[in-house]
């Protein structure tokens, strides 16, 4: 296995209290495969992977406890100069804001042949070179011009491209994207996972995709794994997620996609809010939102039951969710 999290727990700091952000989080991707990591804001998706990558914010984030085993090795046991080099080659990110993760100052010739000169210790024209030819591999019109641009210069769409660049330069066996399109209209969107797709098919590398939106991983990701208030509440391959939910929340989340087949079926999103990481509500965490709650929800949390086909599901319930 290429990376496996083992119950991983967050912990922030907050003048009222301390927040659970990750609460037992397991989740592993092998090579070539992609992982969906699906959920809403605050749902400690992007925690999880800050958390992956070494990059969370400290202080006030804290893990406290659980494993990070990357290539067979526990990241969260290593030195801060180990995991630096990990992160550069190894692993790799792509945020969902390409402008702010891109340095304005620097041309992306300058910021791309960067990676090679001091990773791979590389002339300045070599590494300019191969800065073209990464350029032209995510399909930047123009790259041999376009090299000496500066981030603002470009489109979101070709500076999300840049960032993918980036990201890849060094051929990591990890990349983790976080929100990666959804800065980007439809259009441009779809194109840019596609040539995220097709790039982790080509390198085969593993992937991991943070989205909020389920519309977006369906034809790119192998697995999904669905977070709800620091944990995953469900986790199955994509699909026979879709077909048959196995928990009350992924329903919702479906149910609020518009989908060819359901066309002209009033979407239904889920009611309510996801509750304040301070107050996570006792026995379910879904209950005061879940229409399939009973009186056992409100005072036992589920764990998460293995579901029959590699699959997991953390409600009590998850028979009959399957039933729909
Ligand atoms: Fe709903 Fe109960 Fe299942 Fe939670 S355990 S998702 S409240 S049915
Ligand atoms: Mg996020």
């Amino acid at each position: 296995m290429l990376l496996e999290v083992r119950d991983l727990r967050v912990e922030f700091q907050t003048r009222d209290g301390v927040a659970r952000a990750v609460d037992g989080v397991g989740y592993a991707v092998d090579a070539g495969e992609t992982l969906a990591v699906l959920g809403e804001s605050g749902s400690g998706k992007s925690v999880t992977a800050q958390a992956v990558m070494g990059i969370l914010d400290t202080p006030p984030g804290r893990i406290t406890g659980g494993r990070v085993l990357f290539q067979g090795r526990d990241l969260l046991t290593l030195k801060e100069s180990e995991r630096r080099r990990i992160r550069g080659a190894a692993m790799a990110m792509i945020f969902q804001d390409a402008l702010s993760a891109l340095n304005p100052v620097l041309t992306v010739g300058d910021q791309l042949g960067e990676m090679f000169v001091v990773h791979r210790g590389m002339s300045h024209r070599d590494a300019r070179a191969r800065a073209v030819e990464l350029m032209e591999r995510v399909r930047i019109p123009a790259a041999a011009q376009r090299v000496r641009d500066y981030p603002h210069q470009f489109s979101g769409g070709m500076r999300q491209r840049i960032m993918i660049a980036m990201a890849l330069a060094l051929r990591p066996a990890l990349v983790i994207a976080d929100e990666p399109t959804t800065a980007l209209d439809v259009t441009v969107q779809a194109q840019v996972m596609d040539l995220l797709a097709e790039l982790r098919r080509e390198y085969r590398m593993g992937l991991i995709l943070i989205t909020h939106d389920l519309g977006v991983v369906a034809d790119v990701a192998d697995r999904i794994a669905v977070m709800y208030a620091g944990r995953i509440v469900e986790s199955a391959p994509v699909h026979d997620l879709y077909r048959a939910p196995a928990h009350p929340y992924t329903r919702g989340l479906l149910d609020s996609v518009p989908r060819l087949d359901r066309r002209g079926r009033e979407l239904n999103a889920i009611k309510g809010l996801p509750p304040n990481p301070l107050r996570v509500p006792p026995g379910c965490s879904f209950h005061p939102r879940c229409p399939m709650a009973q009186d056992v929800c409100r005072t036992d949390e589920p764990p998460l039951y293995e579901v029959p086909g590699g699959r997991g599901s953390a409600c009590h319930f998850w028979r009959e969710c399957l039933r729909g």
